[in-house]
């Protein structure tokens, strides 16, 4: 027993964030009994949690698969449905669209990336189908289907990866009544004032409106963009980030469900901004994200209602932010996670993903109470790492865009970018190669989706493609489009998939 350990963790905030804290914690230190470190969660009856964080990525998967949650009985519990990825509407241009499937295009030729061989193929066979057709994700997305991606060998029918959609609230609750199972402690209350300790500015204890206070060894900052403690009592300088993602406001409204039940989020942009559409069980959830520099408010809201595909159950509601993060997301012994670390607009659906990664990467460099400085600093280094490379493949979709029809557009086409996103559109244009920045980031089949589905061609190919005979290499490619198309007309409908799997009650 480590004579420093952490005897207890207090989590200020219970929106997605601080459960999504709350539950791993929970079990990692649980059985209770004599050393064991206590969680406290504290959240405020007054303010609210911001509850629509309802698309996610892929490895959703692996964070629940650790707690030990059930496939089926998650997505029954939360009215959840299937996510293959994500379709484009009006991005590139007006009437066009594409879609960035989780997965890869098959298994790789001769070791290179089969859209390396697609790639040097539509530049010597006319008509050559879109590579879309070569990606199981996409092709399943696009006629509604839907089934787990088998084990055994990797091929084509087999490359791809799923998500979900779920209802932020009942996810929430979900892993609420995980955590205190397994012994953590909730308080509710809101907390007026932060007590520092004198010799070394760490956080001493919060306290209660009622005059409660609540002491603790480490805190984990949930309160989301309010930053209580990381913005407030640390004053990590928050680095501002609109000039490159000037979207500042949301407006979000459920509708009725609509049939299909698609297995894929659909981002369609508007003229200051672009609007999301998440299919769940009992509604879909719909958003406007625009910038209000460009587009009133009473207007983004017409916007919305008007491309609804179902009834509005709900007047829409507003939000208002600023995308950018904390320079330091661990100070002292405060940790931020979620919306207080900072947030990038929810065009790729990251925000989850960047709480379960700083999670993750808590629970790996767990500190004790001497809160040696290189824990923090490594934890800052990728947490930092990762937010700049979500930065890079978000800003990536207004850049790249040909769309100029509204004031939004034209801001984007002029505005100046990082030196690393520039690299990365210069690499791909000239020398058909994408540069990982981050490893533990989106992979190279997201970047070349995202390229080629905005219109980037690349004006060469990999010149290790060129010795595979292209007469056999066209046939091989239409072999696979054929068992892709045949796998996924024989899988179920994405809805009767959840009825018979996963149907909420
Ligand atoms: P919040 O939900 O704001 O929770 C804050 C908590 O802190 C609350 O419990 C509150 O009571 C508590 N609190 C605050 N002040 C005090 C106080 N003084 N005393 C006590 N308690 C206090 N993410 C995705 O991954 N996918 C998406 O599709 C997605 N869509 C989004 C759309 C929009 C428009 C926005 C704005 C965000 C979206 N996100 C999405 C992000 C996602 O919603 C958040 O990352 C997630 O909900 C986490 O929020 P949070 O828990 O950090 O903060």
């Amino acid at each position: 027993m480590n004579e420093h350990a952490i005897r207890r963790i207090v989590i200020v905030g219970g929106g997605t964030a601080g459960w999504m804290a709350a539950a791993p914690l929970a079990q990692r230190f649980e059985p209770a009994g004599e050393g064991r470190c206590e969680i406290v969660l504290v959240e405020s009856p007054d303010i609210g949690s911001i509850g629509v964080g309802e698309a996610t990525l892929p490895p959703i998967r692996a964070y629940n698969r650790t707690l030990g949650l059930d496939d089926a009985d998650f997505v029954r519990r939360t009215q959840g449905s299937f996510k293959l990825g994500i379709e484009f509407r009006d991005w590139g241009r007006v009437g066009h669209r594409f879609f960035h499937g989780f997965g890869d295009f098959g298994p790789a030729i001769d070791n290179r990336p089969p859209w390396q061989h697609w790639l040097r193929l539509s530049h010597i066979v006319d008509g050559l189908p879109g590579y879309e057709d070569w990606s199981m994700a996409t092709v399943m997305a696009l006629r509604n289907r839907f089934a787990p991606p088998e084990g055994g060998a990797p091929s084509a029918a087999n490359a791809y990866s799923f998500a979900y959609h779920f209802d932020a609230g009942l996810y929430a609750a979900t892993l609420r009544e995980y955590a205190l199972q397994r012994g953590a402690r909730r308080v509710e209350g809101t907390i007026v004032d932060v007590e520092l300790r004198p010799d070394d500015g760490f956080v001493a204890a919060v306290r209660l409106a009622d005059g409660r206070r609540v002491d603790g060894d480490l805190f984990i900052d949930c309160s989301g963009f309010r930053a209580l403690l990381i913005g407030g009592a640390m004053q990590s300088p928050f680095e501002d980030w609109s000039a490159l993602l000037p979207c500042n406001s949301a407006l979000a409204v459920p509708s009725e469900r609509v049939e299909p039940l698609t297995p894929y989020t659909t981002s369609t942009a508007r003229a200051a901004g672009w609007q999301w559409r998440i299919p769940l069980q009992h509604r879909i959830g719909n958003g406007h994200v625009y910038c209000n520099q460009f587009i009133g408010d009473d207007e983004a809201a017409a916007t919305l209602l008007a491309g609804l595909d179902g009834r509005a159950l709900d007047t829409p509601r507003q939000l208002r932010f600023t995308t950018g993060r904390r320079r330091d997301g661990w100070v002292r012994n405060v940790v931020a996670i979620g919306l207080s670390g900072g947030f990038l607009e929810p065009l790729e659906s990251t925000s989850i993903q960047l709480i379960m990664d700083a999670v993750g990467r808590l629970i790996e460099l767990f500190p004790d109470r001497q809160f040696k400085p290189h824990l923090a600093a490594e934890f800052n280094r990728r947490m930092a790492r990762q937010y700049e490379s979500i930065r890079d493949f978000i800003a990536l979709h207004y850049k790249l865009t040909d769309r100029r029809d509204g004031e939004l557009w034209r801001y984007c086409a002029a505005m100046p970018i990082p030196d690393s996103l520039a690299h990365q559109i210069e690499l791909f244009r000239s020398a058909a190669r994408v540069a990982i920045f981050d490893p533990e980031g989106f992979a190279e089949p997201s970047w070349v989706s995202l390229f080629f589905g905005l219109g980037l061609r690349p004006e060469s190919h990999d010149p290790f493609v060129d010795h595979i005979d292209a007469k056999a290499l066209l046939q091989h490619f239409t072999r696979l489009r054929q068992a892709i198309a045949q796998t996924a007309a024989g899988m179920p409908d994405h809805a009767d998939y959840i009825l018979r799997h996963a149907r909420a009650p």
